[in-house]
């Protein structure tokens, strides 16, 4: 560029950094299987891209320096924060209040008894049933009504299909039978066990610490599947009052010294992914398919690390889906692996509500983690998306959550299942952090944390790219 001045040649490396990065997201996005995004995103930064590029060949200097100024400023000053966050990371959190991470608080421990899932197990005409309705004689309308829908997963659901709708209800038959290995003690077999009352432990020193431990079983729920896994002390008020789920229990109290004896100090609480594709495929029966598949590894993971810790002599107790004593989402929050969104269900900072959740609950001491709020209360505030794509209306638009948390009706979403014959996950779905955990979602997370004013950019942007209702029509080719 013989003769160009400096401004110019300034002006032209940075457009062609420009390129550079645009041309980068939109393959990023064209790799996750978003060909809308992609478009659209090529499109744009193509215009954008044009109308910089000829200011810099034909417009005057002050022209040129001002654009120039402006792209500098756009783009530099997130991707300076966004680097200063990955630097510093999750050490930029301090310790907070479960508050911060959008667990609320309630004036007592939540009876199982009142969740959808309990009410639906109770057989009409059975003790459960007599005694359910003779206590909330206002619940038996709504509750006859939705009994009435076909099943999930059944004949008669809008999704229904003589063999894809089988998978699901399969594993959780297969989950349901799982469960007899849930509640056992420490494992008296053992020959030389550490635990509490062992021998072995003095002769191991360090490496029966908490903090040896805590790595431990940290990493054993990593090696058996968990994507990520934090530990927090278990409080009495996220523990169950009453057994609801498994007629046969029914109103058996929880806790020390009750009908169900536990008194677990500590609760292991991990997560486990669901596949992209299968998520964006709601609310169509691949994300039931999916939905299960997580569950099943869920319990897997759990059984084996309660497997491990009565091994060393503690007690320790899987919680698989059917057969939990808690309440997992807050005790997920108090870990340090999310915060509670406005769909009422724990929003990872990598893969958002595109979890499920597993719990080990024991009395080995253990490291606790502490919470790590990164911006999902706020966001959700302006955010809304999983409330206006909700198709039962479930889920609340207040600007504000009330005193315990964001919260859903529960009676409207499975409504929506039962109709739907899935798990439906719309909310899942189109939540702007369910996206898959690739650097350039990982940048903009990092930019949302880090600079909070940006937050209703990347809202913009991604009702722009992924438009304001997800739009997909994916399924296996197996099925
Ligand atoms: S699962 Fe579906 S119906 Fe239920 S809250 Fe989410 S979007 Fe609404
Ligand atoms: S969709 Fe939006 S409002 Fe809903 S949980 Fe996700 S971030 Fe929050």
């Amino acid at each position: 560029m013989p003769g160009a001045s400096a401004v110019a040649i300034f002006s032209w490396v940075c457009w062609g950094m420009g390129v550079l990065a645009a041309g980068a997201m939109v393959i990023a996005l064209r790799m996750e299987g978003e060909l809308r995004a992609a478009l659209r995103l090529a499109w744009t930064a193509a215009g954008a891209l044009a109308v910089w590029g000829l200011i810099i060949a034909l417009g005057p200097e002050p022209a040129q320096q001002v654009v120039t100024l402006l792209a500098v400023l756009g783009f530099g000053l997130p991707v300076v924060l966004v680097v200063r966050g990955f630097i510093l990371g999750r050490a930029t959190t301090r310790a907070v209040d479960l508050a911060a991470v959008g667990v609320g608080t309630r004036p007592g421990r939540v009876d199982e008894r009142d969740t959808i899932f309990a009410r639906m197990n109770y057989t009409p005409g059975g003790p459960a049933f007599a005694d359910y309705y003779s206590r909330h004689p206002e619940r038996r309308d709504i509750d006859d009504t939705l009994r009435a829908l076909p099943e999930l997963c059944g004949p008669g659901s809008a999704t229904y299909d003589p063999l894809n709708s089988r998978i699901a209800p399969a594993i959780f038959g297969l989950l349901a039978e799982w469960r007899s290995g849930v509640e056992m003690k420490a494992d008296d077999a053992v020959s030389g066990r550490i635990g509490p009352e062992g021998q072995g432990a003095g002769a191991l020193g360090d490496r029966t610490s908490p903090a040896a431990m805590t790595a431990r079983i940290k990493g054993l729920a990593r090696l058996y599947g968990a994507l990520d896994v934090g530990v927090t002390r278990l409080p009495t008020e996220f523990v169950y009052s009453h057994v609801g789920r498994r007629e046969e229990e029914y109103g058996r109290r929880i806790g020390p010294g009750a009908e169900v004896d536990f008194d677990h100090r500590y609760a292991v609480v991990f997560t486990v992914e669901m596949d992209y594709r299968f998520v964006r495929a709601a609310p169509r029966l691949p994300v039931v398919v999916e939905s299960s598949h997580q569950y099943l590894e869920a319990a897997k993971i759990a059984l084996a690390l309660a497997a491990n810790i009565r091994a060393l002599g503690w007690d320790a107790r899987a919680h698989m889906d059917g057969n939990y004593l808690a309440v997992l989402p807050p005790l997920a929050a108090a870990a340090g692996l999310g915060e509670i969104g406005r769909m009422g269900l724990l929003v990872t900072e990598n893969h958002g509500p595109r979890v499920r959740l597993g719990m080990v609950s024991t009395n080995l001491p253990l490291v606790c983690d502490q919470p790590r709020p990164f911006g999902v209360q706020s966001f959700c505030r302006l955010c809304k998306k999983c409330a206006r794509n909700c198709p039962a209306q479930a889920i609340s638009e207040d600007d504000e959550p009330d005193e315990a948390g964001w919260r859903i009706s529960w009676e409207d979403c499975y409504r929506f299942w039962r109709r739907t014959g899935t798990d439906c996950a719309m909310c899942l779905n189109s939540c702007p952090y369910s996206k898959p955990d690739t650097m350039l979602h990982r940048m903009l997370r990092a930019m949302i944390r880090e600079l909070p004013p940006a937050q209703r950019v990347a809202l913009w942007a991604d009702d722009f790219l992924y438009g304001r209702r997800p739009l997909h029509r994916w399924k296996p080719d197996w099925f």
